[in-house]
C-alpha cells in the first residue's frame, strides 16, 4: 500500500511529487501523457514564474519534472478511470487495468479546453479548428486564422499566431479583454490582428478544411474567409474519475480549503482543478506544496475527517 498517489503531471502535480519526496512519503505520480508538463508546456512564454525571467512553458515544466525526478519521484504512464474510496485506503483504476492501494491522493488533474457548442466545430476538428496555437499554429503560417476568446490563453494564442499568420482576427464577446494587461498591449501593437469586440461566433464552414466563420456582432451578421478556427472560451475540470459525492462549485471545480482538503477524507485537490481565483503556475506549486503537508498530517492520523 502506497502512502500517496499523485493523479496528473502537471505544474501542481509535480509540485506535489516533490514535496512527497521531501516528506519521505511512499509516493507514485500517475500522468496519462508520457512526460506530463500539462498546460503549462503550451505556454509559448513563461514571464512571471518566480526566478525565470523568460523561459518557455515547455522547458519549465521539463525543469520541473527533472526535478522531482532528481529527488527520486517515480512516475507512470497511466490514465486514471476511477479514485475509489475503500474503508482504509483510496483505490485507482487505471485504463490499462492496473490498480493502485493509497492511503491517500492528491487530484491534479487540471482542465481541458472549453467547446464552442457552435455548427461545424466537432466536424472540423483537427481540419482547421484547434484547441492549441502552439501546436498547430505552424500549419497556418501565411494564412487567416480566427481566435476566439478574451482571457489569457486567447491573447496568448493570439500574439503567437499574429508572428506566423498573415491575418488573425480576435474574436471576443465583450468590449474588453480578460487577459493580462502586459499580454493585452502588446497584442495592440500588432498590425495584423483585428479586433471584433461585442462579436459571437455563430458557425464554422468548410469544405474539407475550414473555409469561413459566421459572426454576429449585435445583431450583425458577418461571414469572414478564414483558414482556421482556434477556440480558447475557458476549460472545464477534470474530474470524471472522482467520486460524484466529491463537492464541486457551480462550474464544476473541486471545493477545498487553502490547505486542499477535499469534503472526502484522504482525497487532496491541487491546481487548476480546485475552485480559486487565480489558476496560473506558481498558485498550482504553490497548492502540490499545501496538499502534501495536508496528506502527511492526515497520514500522522492528525486530520479531521471533513473540511
Ligand atoms: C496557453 C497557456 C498559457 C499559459 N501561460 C501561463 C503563464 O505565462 N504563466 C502562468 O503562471 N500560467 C500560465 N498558464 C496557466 C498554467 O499553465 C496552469 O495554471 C497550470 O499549468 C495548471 O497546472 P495543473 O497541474 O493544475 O493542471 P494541468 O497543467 O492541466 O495538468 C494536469 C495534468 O493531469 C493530467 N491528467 C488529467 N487527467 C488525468 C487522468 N485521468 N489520469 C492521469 N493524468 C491525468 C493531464 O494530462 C495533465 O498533464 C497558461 C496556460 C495555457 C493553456
Amino acid at each position: 500500500m502506497l502512502d500517496l498517489i499523485i493523479v496528473g503531471a502537471g505544474v501542481a502535480g509535480l509540485s506535489a511529487s516533490v514535496y512527497a519526496q521531501r516528506a519521505a512519503l511512499e509516493a507514485r505520480t500517475l500522468e496519462r501523457d508520457g512526460m506530463g508538463g500539462g498546460q503549462l508546456a503550451e505556454a509559448v512564454q513563461v514571464e512571471n514564474y518566480p526566478g525565470m525571467t523568460q523561459i518557455s512553458g515547455f522547458d519549465l515544466a521539463q525543469a520541473m519534472r527533472r526535478h522531482a525526478e532528481a529527488l527520486g519521484s517515480v512516475f507512470e504512464t497511466a490514465e486514471v478511470l476511477r479514485l475509489i474510496q475503500r474503508q482504509s485506503h483510496w483505490e485507482v483504476q487505471c485504463a490499462d487495468g492496473t490498480r493502485y492501494k493509497a492511503r491517500a491522493v492528491i487530484a491534479a488533474m487540471g482542465t481541458q479546453r472549453r467547446r464552442l457548442e457552435v455548427p461545424g466545430e466537432e466536424q472540423y476538428t483537427g481540419h482547421g479548428v484547434s484547441y492549441c496555437a502552439t501546436c498547430d499554429g505552424a500549419f497556418f503560417r501565411g494564412k487567416t486564422v480566427a481566435v476566439v476568446g478574451g482571457g489569457d490563453t486567447a491573447v496568448d494564442d493570439a500574439l503567437y499566431l499574429s508572428d506566423l499568420a498573415e491575418t488573425v482576427y480576435l474574436v471576443h464577446r465583450r468590449e474588453t479583454l480578460r487577459a493580462n494587461r502586459r499580454r493585452q498591449e502588446l497584442l495592440r501593437t500588432k498590425k495584423n490582428v483585428v479586433f471584433l469586440w461585442n462579436t459571437v461566433v455563430l458557425a464554422i464552414h468548410g469544405k474539407e478544411q475550414v473555409t469561413a466563420f459566421t459572426t454576429d456582432t449585435q445583431g450583425v451578421k458577418r461571414t469572414i474567409p478564414t483558414d482556421g478556427v482556434f477556440i480558447a472560451v475557458g476549460s472545464v475540470p477534470h474530474t470524471d474519475c472522482l467520486p460524484p459525492e466529491t463537492a464541486r462549485d457551480a462550474a464544476g471545480y473541486l471545493l477545498t480549503g487553502e490547505d486542499g482538503k477535499t469534503n472526502l477524507p484522504g482525497l487532496f485537490a491541487a491546481g487548476d482543478i480546485r475552485s480559486k481565483p487565480l489558476r496560473q503556475a506558481v498558485t498550482a506549486a504553490a497548492d502540490g506544496a499545501s496538499c502534501v503537508v495536508s496528506a502527511e498530517r492526515y497520514l500522522q492520523g492528525e486530520s479531521k475527517a471533513l473540511i
